[in-house]
């Protein structure tokens, strides 16, 4: 490696208010570092600013659901609600001091690599520019809406919307509601609407596994006991049956003749078969995949909601979009006032549109031409100084994203060390590193649950699972310190 005795001070571009560039803001910050994030919005949260949907709430209980650093007494119940989660982003940027790093408005459209100046210039949508010596690109991944390409769509007469795009004008009480699509956010609304909506139509391509989970919610007394005592909380964050959960929700993924794959699977079953009385509709919600092929849903309200008098689940295949409603293949029409879009994201964008260019003017497009993909879901050859959270191949599943993220910060943290300590200038994973990685993943990824035959935004353009195929522990270990010898270090511009 190239020793450079002389510490450096860097500048930081973060790209994305959301949980993780609120992460990575705020330990730059408490590290004394100069850094800047850049936000197209106006206002912070991310996924919890732009879903504001009914009934938004996260499957990962409140307590495990908070930066590490930031316990928070506050939450109502087991799972917070989107609105709550919002506003503990908010309040937390606030408290460390965040919000005046933070240049809302301000979109980056491009970042290009200067190899002579090992360093990033950022352009915005507004035409200003800024330069950095490392990004954080903690743009978000669940943050384009895919549209469904179903015909007449544009025809209907009521309000059609996306459910990252809620339409407040949308008639919901008393009114018809058609929600298409059944993954967390479809549940979810149809869950929180049953009892408000005249008529409820759950438009189901494919059922889902339920997965049943407790739901209470906190007595004032308790949250006082909580901000009295953080260690109570910590009982919960770090609770041995939570984190024993989560690793056997690994192994189930991981290993798909296991016996912790075949538990989900029966507790699921036994949710179904206790849980819904009709025969007909119990048939109709039962999945013919394999459990967490597809993000198990985890409801403690879905079952319920669905035998609610109000709420019909149309199995049958869409044939189009009319003005009055949604048409079946059967012929059927249900006339609806409002027709809520659940239909997922496109999850292969990450930081793209924006465009990026690498060493040699290489481009991320090129470099993600097959799937987006980054060693160990952290950084790109041939770009350098730019470090992702919760980027492309990194774990995703049922639990909290903020844990991945603060542990990935935990690892690029390292790697800045050696530019803060002047021993590079320049950082990238190697070509020959990273594709011994991909290879290994890939292989690996294709012998998961999410790889066993179902359709998922898990999955890339060419069928592959996108995602960490190894356990948690793995992942943990793997970010607890890099492999230096996988990184190519430049003196750049020093000698
Ligand atoms: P999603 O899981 O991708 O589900 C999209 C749904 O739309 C699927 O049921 C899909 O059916 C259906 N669909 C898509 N196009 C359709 C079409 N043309 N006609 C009929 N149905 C169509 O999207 P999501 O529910 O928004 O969830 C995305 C992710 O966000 C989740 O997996 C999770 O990671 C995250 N999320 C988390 C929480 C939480 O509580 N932590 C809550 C909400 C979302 P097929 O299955 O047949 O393709």
């Amino acid at each position: 490696m190239a020793k450079h005795t002389e510490s450096r001070a860097l500048r930081y571009a973060v790209i994305g208010a959301g949980m993780a560039g609120i992460l990575a803001g705020i330990r730059l910050l408490q590290a004394g570092e100069a850094v800047t994030v850049y936000e197209k919005a106006d206002r912070l949260g991310g996924t919890w600013r732009e879903n504001r949907y009914p009934g938004l709430t996260c499957d990962v209980p409140a307590h495990a659901y908070t930066y590490s650093f930031e316990p928070y007494a506050e939450w109502r119940a087991y799972y917070a609600t989107g609105g709550e989660i919002q506003g503990y982003f908010e309040k937390t940027a606030e408290k460390y001091g965040l919000m005046p790093h933070i240049r809302f408005g301000h979109e980056v459209v491009s970042c290009v690599w200067d190899e002579d100046e090992a360093r990033w210039t950022l352009g915005f949508g507004n035409g200003g520019t800024a330069t950095a010596d490392v990004v954080i690109a903690a743009s978000g991944v669940l943050h384009h809406p895919r549209m469904p390409e179903i015909p007449g769509l544009e025809s209907f007469a009521g309000r059609a919307f996306h459910s990252a795009r809620w339409d407040d004008a949308a008639q919901l009480d008393g009114a018809r509601v058609g929600v298409i699509g059944n993954g967390s956010t479809g549940v979810q609304i149809v869950s929180a609407l049953s009892q408000r909506a005249e008529r409820l139509v759950h438009f189901q391509r494919s059922p889902q596994w339920i997965m049943p989970v407790p739901y209470f919610e906190y007595s004032e007394e308790q949250r006082e006991a909580f901000r009295r005592d953080t260690a109570l909380i910590d009982a919960i964050r770090y609770d041995k049956d939570y984190w024993a959960s989560i690793n056997r929700f690994t192994q189930a993924i991981t290993h798909v003749d296991g016996p912790e794959i075949a538990a989900i699977e029966q507790l699921c079953l036994d949710n179904l078969e206790t849980s819904v009385k009709d025969p007909v509709l119990r048939e109709k919600l039962r999945p013919d995949y394999r459990a967490a092929c597809k993000r198990l849903i985890y409801s403690w309200s879905y079952y319920d909601a669905v035998q609610r008098p109000a709420v019909f689940v149309e199995r049958q295949r869409i044939a189009g979009i009319e003005p009055e409603g949604v048409r079946m293949a059967d012929g059927t029409l249900h006339a609806l006032d409002t027709l809520v879009l659940a239909t997922g994201f496109h999850a292969d964008r990450f930081i793209r549109p924006t465009q990026v260019l690498g060493r040699g003017g290489a481009s991320l497009d090129d470099a993600w031409r097959v799937r987006p993909t980054a060693y160990y879901a952290i950084g790109i050859p041939d770009f350098p100084n730019f470090f992702m959270l919760n980027g492309p191949t990194g774990p995703v599943g049922n639990f909290s994203l903020i844990d991945i993220a603060e542990r990935q910060w935990g690892y690029i943290d390292q790697l800045l060390d050696l530019l803060r300590r002047g021993e590079t200038r320049a950082i990238a994973p190697s070509h020959a590193a990273h594709a011994d990685y991909e290879e290994r993943r890939i292989a690996a990824a294709r012998t998961t649950i999410f790889g066993s035959g179902c359709a998922s935004w898990y999955l890339d353009a060419t069928g592959v699972p996108a995602s960490w195929p190894w356990s948690y522990e793995a992942f943990a270990d793997a970010m607890a310190k890099p492999v230096l010898a996988d990184y190519e270090v430049r003196a750049a511009a020093l000698a």
